[in-house]
């Protein structure tokens, strides 16, 4: 009788074992979407558009300084110094804090003003803030799902819309069509 007892409760041991196994081995599994300069980003989807209200204090634990000081703080980079400044591969642009989609890589053109430009953004990708720092009157444009700071948004760009999205690279994450698919 207590020969029978062990072996059912070694069965129990080993299948609540071999349970533990697999929940570690799920948890390891499960996708972060983690990219270059951001840490462990609870917060980034390239599918969730749900508006995001995430406090400074907790982006900068997240990000790297560098995409902080831009995104969070509104810093420009210098000009001529972005990935994306020189680049025409074939994509799609992203949130580097919150991975919303943000441009098309077709809606690009090669702007001699230093800084990735974009005649059209995504319409659920980005918002508009009145910005006069420096004493200029500008339109800031941020993500529209976490608010952060991506550049400018300027009309003096070429056809078809005659609008000029001057963005920071550092706030973009690239993501090419063979990479995606
Ligand atoms: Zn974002």
């Amino acid at each position: 009788m207590s020969f029978i007892l062990m072996k059912v409760l070694i069965t129990i041991l080993v299948l609540m074992s071999l349970q533990m196994c697999t929940q570690i081995k799920k948890s390891e599994n499960s996708p972060k979407m983690e990219n270059s300069t951001t840490k462990n980003n609870p917060y980034y989807s390239r599918t969730d558009r749900t508006k995001l209200n995430v406090p400074n204090s907790e982006w900068e634990k997240i990000l790297s300084p560098e995409v902080y000081a831009i995104a969070r703080e509104a810093d420009t980079e210098r000009p001529f110094t972005g990935k994306y400044n020189e680049f025409d591969e074939l994509g799609e642009y992203y949130c580097i804090v919150c991975g919303n989609h943000l441009f098309r890589s077709d809606s690009k053109f090669s702007s001699t003003c230093g800084w990735p430009s974009f005649f059209e953004a995504d319409k659920e990708g980005v918002a508009y803030h009145r910005d006069t720092k420096f004493g200029m009157e500008r339109i800031e444009v941020v993500c529209k799902r976490c608010d952060s700071h991506l550049g400018h948004v300027f009309n003096d760009g070429p056809p078809p819309t005659g609008t000029r999205y001057c963005m920071n690279s550092v706030s973009l994450e690239f993501v090419g069509d063979s990479e995606s698919k």
